[in-house]
């Protein structure tokens, strides 16, 4: 508790963005305070040492900022799953809801070997759209799905229930 408390003190609320009315969590002062973000990676990665996690997951574009660094704590491999038209070679693509409208997120084909452990990265869970579809993405691949990692639960908005809908995964997040 007291280590969410400070993690917290590094979090900033922006208002009105990147729309009228959405009050943004912005986590730069939190990537800018050393001793803050390494907090943050050890508390993101704890549950999953010892695990098998074969790869991490990161969502464009802050779940590459602690991807990244999760996946060398794990001896994982990287895979950075990316909004449409960003990844150079063959993907799978997969289309997802958004408050308005949709989206789509690619992953570049044969990046997950099937029946491999995979941990799926980002810095905001919200409504769990775009982590499901991650997760979609990782299981076309035959990946199974150990767990979810975010810095931020918007608990609201119930993203938690959609990701642990079908058990296996375990969804894990420190604010
Ligand atoms: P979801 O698909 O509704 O769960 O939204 C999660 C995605 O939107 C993540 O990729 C987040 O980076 C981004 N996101 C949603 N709200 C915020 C926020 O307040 N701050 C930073 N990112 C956010």
């Amino acid at each position: 508790a007291q280590a969410t408390r400070y993690l917290q003190a590094h979090l900033r609320d922006v208002p009105d963005f990147p729309r009228p009315g959405i009050l943004f969590k912005d986590i730069t002062p939190l990537l800018a305070e050393p001793r803050a973000f390494h907090m943050t990676l050890d508390l993101l990665v704890h549950p999953f040492i010892g695990r098998q996690i074969d790869a991490v997951i990161a969502i464009e574009s802050r779940g590459f900022l602690f991807g990244g660094a999760l996946a060398a704590r794990l001896n994982a491999s990287l895979v950075p799953v990316r909004k449409a038209g960003k990844l150079p070679a063959a993907v799978d693509r997969v289309a997802y809801a958004l408050e308005y409208g949709e989206a789509e997120l690619e992953m570049h084909k044969g990046s997950l070997r099937p029946g491999a452990h995979v941990l799926i990265v980002d810095d905001v869970l919200a409504t769990g759209g775009t982590a499901a579809a991650a997760a979609t993405l990782a299981r076309g691949q035959h990946a199974i799905v150990a767990g979810f990692a975010f810095v931020i639960e918007l608990d609201a908005l119930l993203g938690r229930s959609r990701l642990a809908h079908d058990g296996e995964a375990q969804v894990h997040a420190l604010i």
